[in-house]
């Protein structure tokens, strides 16, 4: 949990931001912290947004598939997900009990208790990175030459917080190579540069760094260092308050190698184990960068970045 500190002049900015967002209709509030409605003229900045990419990625001609919010616990249990982000996850539960322990969660609920007691875990969890599901259906020898996805989906992390740039429940549009290690590490650094050019096309003053995800415990932070010295994850940062902050992750195109391609027995046509990257765009924070850059009057945006998201 995220306890903003009044105090900061970061937190101010971002506690202005969203009251700034909410003020202009662009999110709508609820009861839970990162979980917000959107209006129609935020969803038609990342439906322009969403053609943009797509239009980016034309030349890979990737395989387009889509899943829903949740998948299996039992692919979920063939990454390390709950080792590396135990905070970060969520299983979904429900009631599996009988008549009388039904009327015992009444009864509980009746008093003001704890009712979820009489819950159990189901066998589908929320899904956490959207290319998880996809890697669950590849399991098996890809075609020669391997193969590249393009994933749209929701995601979820727990990790509720009072700036508008940390949802817990969002989208993300992922293109997805699988195939061999040469292969991964090419499609990495040229599409790197391809989306770098397409943000920054769009107005936004993106700068390319070494990521440093949020690993769990003690483990974790030996894990963070890998990543760091391995290079293996670059995030494309937008600065969303000024010098506050060294700026937010909008996108990241990630090699991971075998990671998760080993997890799930994903092969190349020779029988090798698979290499994956993977280039990801958040898209609530991608166009919520937009309104920061451009305004919260889309009327008022640049003429060319209206037109090229078709406002
Ligand atoms: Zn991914």
């Amino acid at each position: 949990m995220t306890l903003i500190d009044p105090g900061t002049a970061l937190d101010a900015a971002r506690l202005e931001f969203r009251e700034d967002l909410l003020d202009a209709g662009l999110l709508i509030g609820s009861a839970s912290a990162g979980i917000y409605g959107r209006s129609a003229t935020f969803e038609a900045i990342l439906a322009g947004l969403d053609r943009v990419l797509t239009e980016m990625a034309a030349p890979l001609a990737a395989i387009a598939v889509r899943f829903p919010p949740v998948y299996p616990r039992a692919d979920f249990e063939r990454t390390d997900y709950i080792a590396s982000f135990p905070d970060l996850a969520g299983v979904v539960s429900s009631f599996e009990a009988g008549d009388r322990e039904h009327r015992e969660l009444l009864a509980a609920r009746e008093e003001g208790r704890a009712w979820d007691g009489w819950l159990t875990p189901s066998d589908v969890v929320l899904t956490n990175a959207i290319c998880h599901p996809l890697y669950a259906t590849l399991e098996g020898r890809l075609p020669a030459g391997g193969a590249v996805y393009d994933v749209l989906g929701w995601g979820f992390r727990h990790e509720p917080s009072a700036d508008p740039m940390r949802l817990q429940s969002f989208r993300m549009h992922e293109f997805v190579y699988v195939g061999d290690p040469q292969g991964a590490q090419e499609y990495r650094d040229t599409w790197l540069d391809r989306a770098v050019e397409t943000l920054q096309s769009l107005g936004l003053p993106v700068t390319a760094v070494p990521a440093n995800d949020p690993f769990f415990g003690r483990a974790g932070r030996m894990l963070v260092s890998a990543q760091l010295r391995e290079n293996l994850k670059i995030e494309l940062t937008v600065p969303i308050y000024g010098d506050l902050h060294e700026g937010t992750a909008i996108a990241s195109a990630n090699c991971q190698r075998d990671h998760l391609t080993a997890a799930f027995g994903i092969r190349t046509a020779d029988g090798e184990t698979a290499h994956a990257s993977c280039l990801a765009f958040g898209m609530e924070r991608t166009t919520l960068a937009l309104l920061r850059v451009h305004g919260l009057d889309v009327g008022s945006w640049p003429a060319e970045v209206r037109s090229r998201l078709g406002l």
